[in-house]
């Protein structure tokens, strides 16, 4: 579903991506991991074009998003991506934050939006809140909505960058739940993530990046429970 080859990018003089490959299968949860500045937002940035890679190819579906002619609103349209940072309009109720965008990207009628809306709503177990405003919502609850609203967009694929950073201990648990609920239903996700508990469980493959390359990968029992390289026990013995 998504292939990476040969992923490059640089800003300015510095190298942040030095050559990655990578590939998600449909339906196949990746969990990378790795230290700050090792470049995995960037990754996952350039998937869904929010930062244009220097050099190499990215698919999308079988479409390649990093070719000339790319419609970039067509590609982003396709890739629902959720941030550590909430990002829900604040002066619109929690059923406008899914309705807005799906009728003015997508040109669902008001019906249609609304419906699309309540059923993600449900699916992350917030139909109560839908007339709620974001600020009366807990952050864990806001993070809720933010993945309901991708959803509401129908993405092919899941990008999740550090989803549950923001958050409060006791909140997270909720998060990971519904993440675990979304690949449980067979969602394409690429999730950078601390949680190396969630990575274990979840994850089908765990991808250990180190200053702009993929230092190794593998299931997550081998890479987090068993790794050959140095520079990933390393990294282990911090975050564990
Ligand atoms: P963290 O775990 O802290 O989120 P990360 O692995 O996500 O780290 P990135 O955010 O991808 O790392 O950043 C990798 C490197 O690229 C860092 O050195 C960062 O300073 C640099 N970088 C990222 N975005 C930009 C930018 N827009 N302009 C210049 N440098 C950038
Ligand atoms: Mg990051």
């Amino acid at each position: 579903e998504i292939e990476i080859r040969g992923l490059r990018k640089a800003f300015g003089a510095h190298e942040v991506l030095r050559g990655i490959d990578l590939d998600v299968a449909r339906g196949e949860v990746v969990c990378v991991i790795g230290p700050s500045g090792s470049g995995k937002s960037t990754l996952l940035r350039c998937v869904n074009l929010l930062e244009e890679p220097t050099a190499g190819q990215v698919f999308v579906g079988g479409t390649e998003v990093t070719g000339l002619d790319v419609d970039i609103d067509a590609v982003r349209r396709r890739i629902g991506m959720v941030f550590q940072q909430f990002n829900l309009f604040p002066h619109v109720t929690v059923e406008e934050n899914l309705t807005l965008p799906q009728r003015r990207v997508l040109g669902r009628d008001r019906a249609a939006a609304a419906r699309v809306a309540r059923e993600n709503l449900e699916r992350v177990g917030l139909l109560e809140k839908a007339g709620a405003y974001p600020s009366k919502l807990s952050g864990g609850q806001q993070q809720r909505v933010a993945i309901a609203r991708a959803l509401a967009m129908d993405p092919e694929v899941m990008l999740f960058d550090e989803p549950t950073s923001a958050l409060d201990p006791e909140l997270v648990g909720d998060v990971l739940a519904v993440m675990r609920g979304l690949a449980r239903d067979g969602m394409t996700m690429m999730v950078v993530t601390h949680e190396m508990s969630f990575a274990r469980e979840v994850a089908d493959r765990v991808v250990f990046m180190d200053d702009g390359l993929v230092v190794e990968e593998g299931p997550a029992e081998q890479v987090v429970g068993a790794p050959r390289e140095a520079r990933t026990r390393d990294f282990l013995t911090r975050v564990l």
